[in-house]
């Protein structure tokens, strides 16, 4: 008899975007002269930055000729664009990076999921909350937690993000293992300083915990004085994994191109309490289950990091950015509490009330879509997330709206 991995059963089905879409399907039938304009995307909208296009082409056509045809890569990634990755994001940064602790690949959703394979079945892990719903859908499936009870699963210890913290979790008060942390923070914009950093890599330094490094928005970051990557903070190499994406600074999001960072010294024990490194686990994960970034791809990928191309992205996602002011300020102006939009391309707004009522309220009074806080999790209740990818046009019609329904 062929049986299931009954933990998959345990899943709760995410309704959220469903429910937004019939929502929004609804309006639009009462409404059809209705413009709606949607701020509750976590995808972004500008074309790929030209410098990626022109690198994407010419690879292509070198694929068309035997003399430059390439077929199976090195899983890892290529030289080129391992190094790229290293000196640009790690190195110029201060950051002790080197290119063979690069793993290139096709998502850091993907690479977020994945890792936790490496990990034993009873570790206790933790998780913020409101959280992006992949960390907690993946440890579920492979059997790290028991059935859904009041919004959430037992056997994880949550670490909940609210305005009492500013949205940065604490430090767990019992003992844990695995750490999921994302800054900037999606869904809330929260960014976490040098030294609030640093407790989370001594908190795992002196528990033997690892922590797994969530960077996706590293590039939406404007203030200075704020860490990009986890590797800025000392004795981080022997504790962390970072996670990094194209997706939302160059607009890969279609194209495929993220990696993790494994560095050399990253640890993890036995069951007789004896240190393992990690970086030879992923490896072999990596060449067992995966096949490489296409070549085309990481071409565009490295394109990323030429003088052209640093130059377009700033442009992109200043572009971007200076949406999340014009959404940040209307709605500060308006009386709302916000964070979030400063260091990041999302907005956390306190609602005044029930997540989905102000969903409804913004969708009937104004034709715009937000995303309800309380779809990534029981601490985002109460909230609601607006997006700043979109056109200056929409975000600017769209708080011209909100202005006008909501004094
Ligand atoms: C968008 C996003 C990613 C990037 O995912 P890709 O698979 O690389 O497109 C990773 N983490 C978070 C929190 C995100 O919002």
């Amino acid at each position: 008899m062929i049986t299931i991995n009954e933990h998959y059963l345990k899943l709760q089905a995410s309704y959220l975007f469903s429910d937004i879409a019939k929502k929004v399907n609804a309006y639009q039938e009462a409404h059809p002269e209705q413009e709606i304009i949607r701020l509750g995307i976590g995808d972004v909208t500008h074309g790929l930055p030209p410098a990626c296009v022109e690198a994407f082409h010419k690879a292509v056509d070198e694929m068309g000729i035997d003399a430059s045809f390439r077929g199976y890569g090195p899983e890892q990634g290529y030289a080129f664009l391992r190094e790229a990755i290293a000196e640009n994001d790690f190195q110029a940064r201060g950051a002790d990076i080197s290119a063979d602790e690069i793993f290139v690949s096709d998502g850091a959703k993907c690479d977020t999921s994945n890792i936790q394979e490496l990990f034993a079945r009873e570790i206790q892990v933790a998780i913020p909350d409101p959280v992006y719903p992949v960390y907690l859908d993946t440890n579920v499936m492979a059997g790290r937690t028991g059935t859904f009870a009041d919004g959430r699963y037992q056997g994880l210890i949550y670490l909940d993000a609210t305005r009492e913290n500013n949205f940065v979790p604490d430090l767990p008060t019992e003992k844990v293992d695995l750490i999921y942390l994302c800054f900037p923070n999606n869904p809330t914009g929260s960014t976490i300083t040098r030294e609030g950093l640093k407790r989370w890599v001594d908190y795992a330094r002196e528990n033997q915990a690892l922590i797994l490094f969530d960077a996706a928005y590293e590039a939406f970051i404007r203030d200075e004085s704020l860490p990009k990557s986890i590797y800025e903070i000392e004795g981080a190499r022997e504790v962390a994994i970072e996670f990094r994406s194209l997706s939302k600074n160059a607009g890969f999001t279609g194209t495929r191109c993220a990696y993790t960072v494994v560095p050399k010294e990253c640890r993890a024990f036995d069951s007789n309490g004896n240190a393992h490194m990690i970086h030879p686990l992923w490896n072999r994960r990596h060449c067992t289950k995966f096949n490489g970034v296409s070549y085309p791809v990481q071409r565009a990928a490295e394109a990323v990091y030429s003088a052209a191309g640093k130059a377009q992205i700033t442009e992109l996602v200043s572009a971007y950015m200076e949406n999340a002011d014009i959404i940040r300020e209307s709605m500060i102006e308006l009386g709302y509490d916000c964070v979030g939009g400063d260091n990041a391309p999302y907005i956390w707004i306190d609602a005044k009330g029930g997540s989905w009522d102000f969903f409804d309220m913004l969708l009937n009074k104004t034709g715009v879509v937000c995303t309800p806080g309380a779809g990534f999790g029981r601490c985002g209740e109460g909230y609601i997330r607006l997006s700043a990818f979109n056109s200056r046009e929409n975000v600017e019609k769209a708080m011209q709206r909100i202005k006008e329904a909501l004094v």
